[in-house]
């Protein structure tokens, strides 16, 4: 991943998910997922380094290779968020990052 989030706060019992495009399978997030069950939203703080520049990314999440768009930015609780386009992903837990 290129960009480390400067925003991205350690939480306990989390575990790393490498979310990826669904349609190039470009990796594009490294996500502290907090709770087993369907991936739904992004929240920026959660983010532990991405393909973007989320410091400087104005709009929605758009996959870097394809251009498809993945998710749509807005909040959750107050926080920065992108929420997921259904479909529009893949995830997979990661060992050992
Ligand atoms: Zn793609």
């Amino acid at each position: 991943m290129k960009y480390k989030n400067p925003k991205y706060r350690k939480k306990r019992n989390t575990f790393p998910l490498e979310v990826s495009c669904g349609n190039c399978k470009t990796p594009m997030v490294i996500y502290a997922k907090g709770s087993k069950g369907n991936l739904i939203k992004l929240q920026v703080h959660r983010i532990i380094a991405s393909a973007v520049d989320l410091e400087n990314n104005e709009g929605h999440l758009i996959c870097t290779n394809c251009k498809e768009e993945l998710a749509w930015k807005g909040s959750f609780d107050g926080n920065e968020t992108y929420w997921i386009i259904r479909g529009k992903v893949n995830s997979k837990r990661l060992s050992g990052y």
